[in-house]
């Protein structure tokens, strides 16, 4: 079984950075990557505030450059979910795709997946008018209608993207407050294909093999109403993938992994960082923080062995 100093799981923001700093620390490093590195940031057509870029930058071209960081550095890859993390400190035992692999510490940056709606059909219909990802999916729909669920920035955003596709917007909100940025929804106010629909939440899926439309129901007076769309983007949030952890590790309510200010977690020699870790504050620019802050505790914690 290979061994390494540290094990980083999640080739986001997080993880990238945090093999970057461990790799310029000459410990030696495994990164584990599930899909393509860039994590969430792949699905953002452009960020607007990451310092640095005061005229923005596409997702896909800041993930490139995140990856490219890399090159160069002693950095292995292995592309794969990881399965489970046994062991101790010192002798933590990962398998990633059938593989098992030996490693002293180990730094979680998984982020988090998207929460669904949990309707009726939704799974059956994804890909089929239902989808999570405008940034994939919104071509699709060039010149109809769609809908966008949620209140933060997520929708706000993508409701943006879709705007400048789709012939119509509509943008449902269980509350008639959102909770994502303000320049985002001065925007979205002043563009003229989309429509707020507030206080309510979708009820019910249409079409069978296709989605046709949806029920709308109104959290406050419990009516309902059709709605004609071709395309349902859900931006409800997003939930912790940590299923492959010990249990014993601890979590917050909602499942997000709770650790001190260094990104340590309640088990010796494991760390989180990014969108994992129960936080506020969940942003590209805070998880490449939150990595740089775990490889620096993790180079710490490696001094012993
Ligand atoms: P979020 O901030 O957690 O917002 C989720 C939204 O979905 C909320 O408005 C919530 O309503 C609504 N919601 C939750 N469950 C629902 C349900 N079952 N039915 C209908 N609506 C539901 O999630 P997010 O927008 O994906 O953002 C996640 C994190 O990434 C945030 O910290 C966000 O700031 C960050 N982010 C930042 C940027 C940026 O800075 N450019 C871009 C994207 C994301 P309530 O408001 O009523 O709770």
């Amino acid at each position: 079984m290979k061994q390494y100093d540290a094990l980083v799981i999640g080739g986001g923001p997080a993880g990238i950075t945090a093999a970057m700093y461990l790799a310029r620390s000459a410990c030696s490093v495994l990164l584990c990557e599930q899909l393509t590195p860039g994590g969430q940031i792949l699905m953002t057509d452009t960020l607007e505030n990451y310092p640095g870029y005061p005229k923005g930058i596409k997702g896909y071209e800041l993930a490139d450059l995140f990856s490219a960081h890399l090159d160069g550095l002693p950095v292995e890859r292995a592309t794969g979910a990881v399965d489970s993390v046994t062991g101790e400190a010192g002798n933590f035992v990962a398998r990633c795709d059938k593989q098992e692999y030996g490693c002293k510490t180990v730094l979680v940056c998984t982020g988090a997946r998207h929460r669904t709606l949990g309707l009726d059909r939704e799974a059956t219909l994804l890909g089929r008018g239902v989808s999570y990802c405008a940034l994939c999916d919104g071509n699709f729909f060039r010149g109809q209608a769609v809908a966008v669920v949620g209140g933060g920035n997520s929708a706000l955003e993508e409701a943006l993207y879709l705007a400048k596709l789709a012939g119509k917007v509509y943008l449902i909100h269980r509350r008639d407050a959102f909770r994502g940025a303000k320049i985002l929804l001065d925007r979205l106010n002043g563009t003229d294909n989309v429509v707020m629909i507030l206080d309510t939440v979708v009820a019910k899926l249409h079409g069978e093999t296709e989605l046709t439309g949806l029920t709308l129901r109104n959290v406050h007076s419990g009516e309902e109403r059709p709605l004609a769309v071709e395309g349902l983007f859900v931006y409800v949030g997003f939930e912790p993938a940590t299923g492959f952890l010990p249990a014993v590790l601890e979590r917050d309510a909602r499942g997000f992994i709770l650790t001190d200010t260094e990104m340590r977690t309640n088990i010796p020699g494991i760390f989180a960082a990014g969108d994992i870790r129960s936080k506020l504050c969940r942003q590209a620019i805070t998880a490449a923080g939150d990595g740089a802050t775990a490889a620096q505790a993790a180079f710490i914690f490696l001094e012993q062995f």
